[in-house]
């Protein structure tokens, strides 16, 4: 990274208003790059952001992705994109043309302006795994035609894009199949399972299963997600990915949703509701190229993770 006002890396974070973006802004103001945050506040929050405001070296823009924009950067982290699977539903059309003419959009600026650019990619385009833990290599088990395929298949395209583009046009590309994230900052109606368990428990309402609970997740808190996001974009030239960033600590749902309530102290009670389609049954990241590429793994365990996020949902429901 440069020093000095005028020559400060420049680097674009779409869907910098979001959970994952916010937290990514403000570590690479930390750092000391010059941070445009670009969003259409689909799922992002002014909120998020309203604390960096006053720092010269951040600016924000409304944008929406799926139209293309102009801009000078040296580096392109592409985070903008409903996550969870309550708000990329809502409009499943628009979801796929975020992440592929989205990703049209951010790698044609990359190509113009020689930028480097980061994908955030997901867990989701392993679908419905048929192996366990998931690899790398691991093709993937996806519904082309179900309720989230809007949202597995656009990030599918965008990871082929980004290849394609990568052996085309040699554009400096990294790609990052980001698996569950959770910590402060996650939107509260977003129906993420961290959140909403944290909500129903706080508020004493019950805590809602889909399924019997027995469906696994594994959970990586917002801080190592970041560093491992920063630490991809840095790696040497001749590694692009794709690679899996998440903490392999695996959780049944109902396990989950026990720990929470011990947590908090809650009276709530478990209430099993229908599974929702395609949903998938298990899910945990091999870690080990992250581990020996990028010497990244996560260092914070769910109960110091989920207590920080704890404290971040009791403060906004007091707020409220
Ligand atoms: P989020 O919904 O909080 O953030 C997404 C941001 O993108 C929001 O600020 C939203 O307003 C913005 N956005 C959406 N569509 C846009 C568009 N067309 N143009 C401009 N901005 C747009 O979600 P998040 O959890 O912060 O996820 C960030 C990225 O990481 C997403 O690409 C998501 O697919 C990926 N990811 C997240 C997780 C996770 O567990 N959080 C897991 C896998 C992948
Ligand atoms: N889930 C649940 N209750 C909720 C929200 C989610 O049981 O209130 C389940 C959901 O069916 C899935 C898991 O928790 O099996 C994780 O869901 P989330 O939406 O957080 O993420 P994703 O399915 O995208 O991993």
């Amino acid at each position: 990274m440069a020093g000095g006002n005028f020559n400060k890396t420049r680097v674009l974070v779409t869907g910098g208003a979001g959970f994952l973006g916010s937290h990514l802004c403000e570590r690479l103001l930390k750092e000391g790059y010059s941070v445009i945050c670009l969003d259409n506040y689909f799922t992002g929050q002014k909120r998020n952001i309203f604390h960096l405001m006053d720092n010269r070296n951040f600016e924000v823009i409304r944008h929406d992705i799926v139209n293309p924009i102009f801009l000078e950067v040296d580096e392109i982290y592409n985070l903008a994109c409903p996550a969870s699977p309550i708000h990329y539903q809502y409009n499943p059309v628009k979801t796929t043309k975020t992440s592929v003419m989205g990703a049209i959009n951010m790698l044609g600026l990359a190509k113009r302006v020689k930028a480097k650019i980061l994908q955030a990619s997901t867990s989701e385009v392993y679908g419905d795994p048929t192996i366990h833990p998931q690899k790398e290599d691991y093709w993937g088990n996806v519904n082309t035609i179900g309720t989230r395929a809007c949202y597995d298949e656009g990030k599918r395209c965008a990871e082929t894009l980004f290849f394609d583009y990568y052996r085309q046009n040699r554009v400096n590309i990294r790609v990052a199949r980001i698996f569950n994230t959770y910590g402060p900052r996650m939107h509260p109606n977003d129906g993420r399972v961290v959140s909403n368990f944290i909500i129903q428990a706080l508020k004493q309402e019950p805590i809602t299963i889909f399924g019997d609970g027995t469906q696994t997740r594994s959970f990586c808190f917002v801080d190592d997600m970041i560093e491992g996001l920063v630490k991809m974009m840095n790696a040497p030239d001749d590694f692009v990915g794709p690679v899996n960033l998440g903490n392999p600590e695996e959780s049944s749902i109902l396990d989950l949703a026990h720990l929470i309530i011990t947590m908090t102290g809650s009276r709530s009670e478990i209430q099993f509701l229908p599974p929702p389609m395609d949903d998938p049954q298990r899910r945990q990241p091999d870690i080990s190229l992250a581990q020996s590429k990028l010497d990244w793994h996560p260092k914070v365990n769910i109960e110091e993770g989920l207590e920080k996020t704890i404290q971040y949902f009791r403060g906004l429901l007091q707020e409220r």
